[in-house]
């Protein structure tokens, strides 16, 4: 088996295991918010699944419409939504920002991955990186009803709470917008991720 048939089987267990531990918590969260229940359910159960994961910092827009989708996934299809990387303070997105740098050889090239604190959505506290993948496919398809949105053709975990019923043009890479006057757009032909 490959590796990543294997992940994908492993994170099938996993959202199996973690479904079945939101209905084992479901009279217990019933108890306590009784109009909320599935929310908290929800909530304790993927905290055990992603105990890392920190929520803090998102603005109370984005807090919430992940929490209202990732409640939907679970209840509705089964599928698990965890966070790798929400708020950032904005000393550690110059640090990525420096060692993308470093490793890519320049600023331009460091923005197909990262942006500096300055442009970026995570210190703004409305950006989400997902996981596991098959989560981060449902938030694509149905991550519009709560204003989040795939961003970047070249990173599958990346969202946004844009607000407004509008939804965002989606670019090949981070820098895009900024750098078209001196990188060429690249295409969904052209794989850029890390
Ligand atoms: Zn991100």
């Amino acid at each position: 088996m490959n590796e990543s048939r294997m992940r994908r089987c492993r994170d099938r267990v996993f959202a199996m295991v973690t479904v079945s531990l939101a209905v084992l918590l479901l009279p217990v969260a019933f108890l306590s918010r009784p109009g909320r229940a599935r929310e908290l359910a929800c909530a304790w159960a993927l905290r055990l699944r992603f105990p890392a994961e920190d929520l803090t910092g998102l603005t109370p827009g984005a807090r919430a419409a992940f929490d209202s989708a990732r409640t939907d996934a679970l209840w509705r299809h089964g599928r698990l939504l965890g966070l790798t990387s929400g708020h950032r303070e904005p000393s550690v997105q110059q640090r990525l920002f420096d060692e993308e740098v470093r490793r890519s050889g320049s600023a331009a090239s460091a923005r197909l991955l990262v942006l500096p604190p300055g442009e970026s959505s995570h210190v703004k506290g409305v950006a989400l990186d997902v996981r596991p993948k098959q989560g981060a496919r449902w938030l694509e398809e149905h991550g519009a009803r709560y204003d989040l949105y795939r961003t970047y053709d070249n990173e599958w975990w990346h969202f946004e709470h844009r607000p407004g019923g509008v939804p965002p043009r989606r670019l090949p890479y981070p820098g895009a917008i900024l750098d078209q006057d001196t990188v060429p757009l690249r295409t969904n032909g052209v794989r850029l991720a890390r």
